[in-house]
């Protein structure tokens, strides 16, 4: 392919100053394909799930070195498939995979990842924390917060808000917040010439230069929301040592508080050694690797660091319709877990608009920022003839496990079932085969042991819930 010139010297200039690596084959990967990636959910799957769900999609491919729950998939793999939908897998390209790795999210903790759509690593950092701690995930675009939103909900993360700002709002509301930040900065994304011929056009038109001042300012942001001791992981998909090991020397020559953590040798990562601008960085360099071109380096400021706590819902005085919404909520959610289930006797259900919420927060701390959705939407208050009704959201059953689902309230269809693909389109299905389900009332459908959506049981048959949105075409 084409590459453009300014890159071309940029690299001349770059391999001459790194003895220590490989230059040939370089400039050839760029004729390559690329590799297409598939990264399993850590709180829905194992290991022996995935390798069940890999055989049942007739994949069997290698896994991807630097990411435990990565696998390759080949080109034409096709994301047309009720995992898919369950939120069983989250398509990535491989290299893409590796910053949430190296974050290493551990449950409890409170996480920031501040340029988060369309969402791959912020489901990864979600899923980490196993439903204990709070993942903000933030995106400064709207029209791309939305597929962050259906990421997110797909995945189940229900311990998570979702924001729509810019950075610098975040930190003037959240100072010393957050245990760990995950920057994916915005780049000049050269790494992406292989795949993404578009980058070529927009890399010609902007270049590095006018994106290296917006990565300072979103990393200033980051180091007025980050508590002391707190770690930051700084990615991109570009070569450009400016946005990169420059950008972050720049960052501890201003804040020398910080160092970088080196991380041991990663099996495909380039560590950036004593030649590097920033030793402890790491490169994924597609002529020596099975992925596109990334960069990455952890960080961490000085300190002792000491335990965020994320506060509870306060208890709202509620009108008598809003009283009554929760009291259908609850019913709704009794139906389907049990009545003592922790969903219902935990915390208290909130209400924002119509809408009933499960939020394990205190999410007035996010009260001056624009939210797109915080905590769990279990559904929505409808008034009709004077009657208050609950209309129960879909996401809901992305989020609920499985194990904690009344048996009678759980339709498991196997993969490969035609009424699977039945319910993705929106049609009604049959329960001919299934016993011991309810006569009637919200079940769950699910593909094994993991749930896509909701119906309503009527006799034999199921009138399905799942929105329209979000249908298999
Ligand atoms: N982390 C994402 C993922 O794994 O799916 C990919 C993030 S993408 C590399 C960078 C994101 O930064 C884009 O969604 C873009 O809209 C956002 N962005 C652009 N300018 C920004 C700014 N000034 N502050 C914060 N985010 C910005």
């Amino acid at each position: 392919m084409r590459l453009p010139d300014i890159f071309l010297k940029e690299m001349q200039g770059f391999f001459g100053s790194h003895k220590d690596i490989p230059e040939e084959g370089f400039i050839d990967s760029f004729d390559e394909p690329g590799y297409k990636g598939i990264r399993f959910s850590q709180s829905k799957t194992d290991v022996s799930d995935r390798e069940k769900i890999l055989a049942d999609i007739g994949e069997h491919t290698d896994k991807v070195d630097w990411c435990s729950c990565g696998y390759y998939v080949p080109e034409e793999f096709s994301n047309r498939n009720p995992y898919y939908h369950a939120g069983v897998y989250y398509p990535q390209e491989p290299s893409a995979m590796l910053p949430a790795e190296v974050l290493d999210a551990k449950p409890g903790e409170v996480i920031l990842d501040l340029c988060a759509a369309p969402g791959g690593k912020a489901c990864r950092i979600g899923e980490d924390l196993q439903g204990k701690g709070l993942l903000v995930a933030n995106e400064i675009s709207f029209e791309r917060s939305k597929a962050l939103l259906r990421n997110i909900e797909r995945s189940g993360i229900a311990n998570s808000v979702i924001l729509n700002e810019n950075p610098d709002n975040i930190a003037a509301s959240l100072p010393g917040f957050f245990d760990k930040i995950l920057i994916d900065a915005p780049c000049s994304g050269e790494g992406m010439f292989r795949r993404d011929h578009q980058a070529v056009k927009s890399y010609e038109e902007y270049g590095p230069s006018k994106i290296v001042p917006v990565q300072k300012d979103i990393l200033e942001a980051a180091h007025i929301c980050l508590k002391d001791g707190g770690e930051i992981v700084y990615s991109t998909c570009t070569f450009c040592e400016d946005e990169n090991e420059g950008q972050i020397s720049a960052f501890i020559g201003r804040h020398p508080e910080y160092e970088v953590i080196a991380h041991p040798e990663i099996k495909g990562v380039w560590h950036n050694g004593e030649t590097s601008a920033l030793p402890g960085s790491m490169r994924i360099l597609p002529h020596l690797a099975k992925g596109d071109g990334h960069f990455c380096v952890h960080i961490r400021k000085a300190g002792a660091s000491t335990d965020t706590d994320p506060g509870m819902p306060s208890k709202d005085k509620l009108k008598a319709t809003e009283r009554k919404g929760i009291e259908l909520a609850k019913a709704f959610l009794g139906e389907l877990l049990g009545d003592d289930s922790d969903e219902l006797t935990d915390i208290p259900l909130t209400i924002h608009g119509t809408g009933v919420f499960r939020i394990p927060f205190d999410e007035k701390l996010f009260g001056r920022l624009k939210i797109v959705k915080t905590g769990l939407y279990i559904g929505d208050i409808r008034i009709s003839a004077g009657k208050t009704l609950f209309a129960p959201s879909n996401s809901i059953a992305l989020s609920l496990d499985t194990e904690k689902i009344r048996k009678d309230s759980y339709i498991s269809l196997a993969y490969g079932d035609e009424r699977i693909t039945r319910y993705l389109k929106g049609e009604t299905i049959s329960i001919s085969g299934i016993s011991g389900i309810k006569s009637s009332g919200y079940v769950v459908i699910g593909v094994d042991k993991y749930p896509l959506g909701l119906g309503k049981i009527s006799g034999s048959s199921v009138k399905n819930l799942y929105p329209k949105a979000w249908r298999m075409m």
